[in-house]
């Protein structure tokens, strides 16, 4: 399918691995060009070579921390305008309710639900003066059901959702869609580091801790930064102009739920 978006330009964070770098890489196959930020220089150079080689599109990087207010400003100042917004950065810590005090919630409200609402306000009014725009939030499962051991994702994640919801029908009939995509386990150093945590708590081996997690997955495995990739370039094509303001579970059927 022919996504129709060739020769826009796309602002992906927190892109040089993961989910994000799926993104990426996804946009690019579709002829979208990049600017990618990651805070280390050397993974986002390397990522943006193999785009650059693989897809030929251009790809600007800018190595920086999206959660602070210099790194965004950098960002937005080598992205000008885009076209299509993908926000991402790296998720809270894991730990239980007793753990977290004012200061954790203000660093994870700050990552995961002001840095893309500051992306949004900065990008929204010049994708509504071109009369089209396309905005993707990585959030998390976490948001349909609660994950106990992620309290800080949870309720960052939820804000941002929240916000989503209105802000999504304010942009919608200036051809602006926003959408949210909800990882579930996808196989990447999140997901390994997550597993370590696993590991340490119950004393098993890696494996033992991977194939328990899948084992919870009713598709019997972790998703992959790729096919996540996908459905974000969907999301971002022409194809996808009536999809509003949803919230798209990516998760391998986790999430027991109806609807
Ligand atoms: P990942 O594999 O650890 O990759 C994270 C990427 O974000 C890297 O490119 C990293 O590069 C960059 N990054 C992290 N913090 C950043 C910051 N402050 N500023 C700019 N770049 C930053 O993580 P992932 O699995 O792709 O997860 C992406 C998001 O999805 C996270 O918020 C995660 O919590 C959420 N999520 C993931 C899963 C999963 O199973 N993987 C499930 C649910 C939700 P640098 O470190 O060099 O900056």
């Amino acid at each position: 399918m022919d996504l129709g978006i060739r020769g826009k330009r796309a602002l992906v964070c927190a892109g040089s691995k993961g989910l994000g770098r799926g993104c990426a890489e996804a946009l690019a196959a579709a002829g979208v060009d990049l600017i990618l930020n990651a805070r280390g220089a050397d993974a986002l150079e390397a990522t943006a070579a193999a785009i650059r080689t693989a897809h030929g599109v251009s790809v600007t990087t800018v190595a920086a921390d999206i959660t602070s207010d210099e790194g965004r400003a950098q960002v937005l100042a080598a992205a000008g305008t885009v076209d299509i917004l993908v926000t991402n950065a790296g998720g809270p810590p894991p730990g239980v309710w007793s753990d977290w005090g004012r200061a954790d919630f203000i660093k994870a409200l700050d990552a995961n639900m002001l840095t893309p609402i500051a992306l949004m306000t900065a990008l929204l009014p010049g994708m509504i003066d071109a009369g089209w725009g396309r905005v993707i939030n990585i959030t998390s499962q976490s948001v349909k059901a609660p994950i106990a051991q992620l309290g800080l994702s949870n309720a960052a994640r939820t804000g941002l959702t929240g916000y989503v919801a209105g802000t999504a029908r304010q942009v919608a009939p200036h051809g602006v869609t926003i959408n949210n995509l909800l990882p579930g386990i996808h196989d990447t150093d999140r997901a390994t580091a997550l597993d370590a945590g696993v590991m340490k708590a119950e004393g098993i081996t890696a494996d033992e801790a991977r194939s328990r997690r899948a084992a919870t997955i009713p598709a019997r495995r972790y998703g992959t930064a790729a096919e996540f990739g996908a459905a974000c370039a969907f999301l971002c094509s022409v194809h996808a102009g009536f999809i509003v303001g949803q919230n798209i579970l990516l998760d391998g059927g986790a999430t027991n739920a109806t609807i």
